[in-house]
């Protein structure tokens, strides 16, 4: 198996990760703390997390943000685009994300032509 430099830090995020959405629904404080834990991982080791799950964690208290759980979503109309806004139901500040059909709000990271390789 080949060695991937960063690789304990990224099994480590991504446990995180799946506590924090677990609990989500049942304590969103401790949720907000994995989710908290998880950034500083990254941080520490330079790691970027993948923009999915950058949108899915609130910016203010990092709780991970589920529709009708820990947070409300609405589309709101902004400058003739329309917004997907996020309200978190913790810490009770909001997320927006433009959302139109025929643009490609993807960033590199989604892009298939960002991938080098695939490592199993
Ligand atoms: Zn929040």
């Amino acid at each position: 198996m080949k060695k991937i430099q960063g690789n304990d830090s990224f099994q480590r995020i991504n446990y995180l990760y799946q506590i924090s959405k677990e609990i989500a629904d049942k304590n969103p404080v401790l949720s907000a703390y994995y989710g908290n834990l998880f950034i500083n991982v990254a941080k520490k080791n330079v790691a970027k997390i993948h923009p999915d799950i950058k949108r899915q964690i609130c910016k203010k208290c990092r709780c991970i943000l589920i529709h009708k759980v820990t947070a409300n979503m609405s589309i709101k109309k902004k400058n003739k685009s329309k917004m997907v806004e996020y309200l978190c139901n913790t810490c009770g500040s909001k997320k927006n994300f433009p959302a139109k059909k025929d643009k490609d709000y993807r960033t590199w990271l989604e892009k298939p032509e960002s991938v080098v390789e695939v490592v199993s």
